[in-house]
């Protein structure tokens, strides 16, 4: 079955690459994210009974979507009657084909960009406008770091002919990359660009197969912090007058500077940018579910943070503002019940 899953979610994704001139590379098959460990963290708001079995989209399992998504199912499904299998994913792009093309996923994590593009039927979605989704509430901030071991490439400009990572296929990183690229008035022919998960790319740095690699997720990452551990790593930084160009070209990014000793070695700043990881549900998940799913979560932010460090930047302001695609209406009715107005449609 899962075979099944990955081959319809690798065609669909050389589809899609097809359709913006990048080049593909097979999908990764789904695993498992692994159960939390959530027996001692009970619910302090329990809703009323609500039951479904529910699968999630989330990313490449050496990043933070597959291991903070692995938490909030099992904390979900160990304190409702929800349950929810979390598997790994290509990420943010292939997330959303897998909710509302190939019907494989109910719930899903996603970059605020990416579904921005995707409901809007905008940039590579423009052919493949993908609206049957919503949302349920932004949960941290990603940080788009390109990550070397050579110090060297200290610009991206250092970039133009080299070998670079830009993502999984069916990720969200790829299109951070172009945007960041455009801004230096590159694009994809400028480098070789190489298609892989995390996990793998930091393999190939370690190996020298590739010269960079850009990863969107939350800092600090899995695969950054075992590439460190063996490794020096350096975080290219976008300088400020290319920062001005990218933030007028792209305003739904904002700047963020990755602090120094985020890494092992990793001693100066870098400044790059952000979004913000999403979790979004498809368009006819049930109310009481979407709103059983978004209570527990954001109810429960403590106990979740006493899970994966992730959960401290739960709230209800960030879960809400800066969504430009609209909510679930179960999710909305739980933020009215807060003082938060947010959008929905029918
Ligand atoms: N934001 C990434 C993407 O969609 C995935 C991040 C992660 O796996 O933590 O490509």
């Amino acid at each position: 079955m899962k075979k099944t899953f990955a081959l319809l979610l690798a065609l669909s994704m050389v589809f899609a690459l097809c359709a913006c001139g990048g080049s593909a590379a097979p999908a990764p098959a789904a695993t498992e994210a692994p159960a939390a460990d959530v027996a001692d963290a009970p619910a302090a708001d329990a809703p009323a009974a609500v039951s479904a079995k529910l699968t999630m989209g989330t990313g490449g399992e050496a990043g933070t979507y597959y291991a903070f998504g692995g938490v909030l199912g099992s904390y979900v499904g160990s304190n409702t009657d929800v349950s929810i299998n979390v598997v790994s994913s290509g990420g943010s792009a292939a997330n959303i084909t897998g909710i509302v093309v190939d019907g494989i996923y109910d719930l899903a994590t996603v970059q605020s960009d990416v579904m921005t593009y995707a409901y809007n039927g905008t940039n590579s979605f423009t052919d493949n406008k993908m609206d049957a989704f919503r949302v349920l509430g932004g949960l941290y901030a990603e940080t788009v770091q390109i990550v070397t071991c050579n110090p060297d490439i200290t610009s991206v400009a250092d970039l133009k002919g080299k070998n670079v990572c830009v993502g999984d296929v069916g990720s969200g990183t790829y299109f951070n990359t172009v945007d960041i690229l455009a801004a230096y008035d590159m694009t994809l022919d400028d480098i070789t660009p190489v298609y892989q998960s995390f996990g793998d790319s930091t393999e190939s740095l370690k190996d020298g197969k590739i010269d960079a690699a850009v990863i969107t997720a939350g800092a600090p990452t899995t695969a950054v912090v075992d590439l460190a551990t063996s490794n020096s790593v350096y975080l290219v930084s976008i300088d400020d007058e290319h920062m001005t160009k990218l933030l007028a070209d792209c305003p739904w990014y904002a700047s963020y500077t990755i602090p120094a000793g985020t890494y092992n070695g990793f001693d100066s700043d870098a400044v790059t940018v952000t979004v913000k990881a999403t979790l979004v549900c498809r368009a006819d998940l049930a109310d009481d579910v979407a709103y059983a799913i978004v209570s527990t979560i954001y109810n429960n932010a403590d106990a979740i943070t006493a899970l994966h460090a992730k959960g401290a930047e739960l709230s209800l302001d960030f879960a809400t503002d800066g969504i430009a695609v609209p909510f679930a209406k179960g999710a909305a009715q739980f933020y009215a019940e807060n003082g938060i107005t947010v959008a929905t449609v029918d």
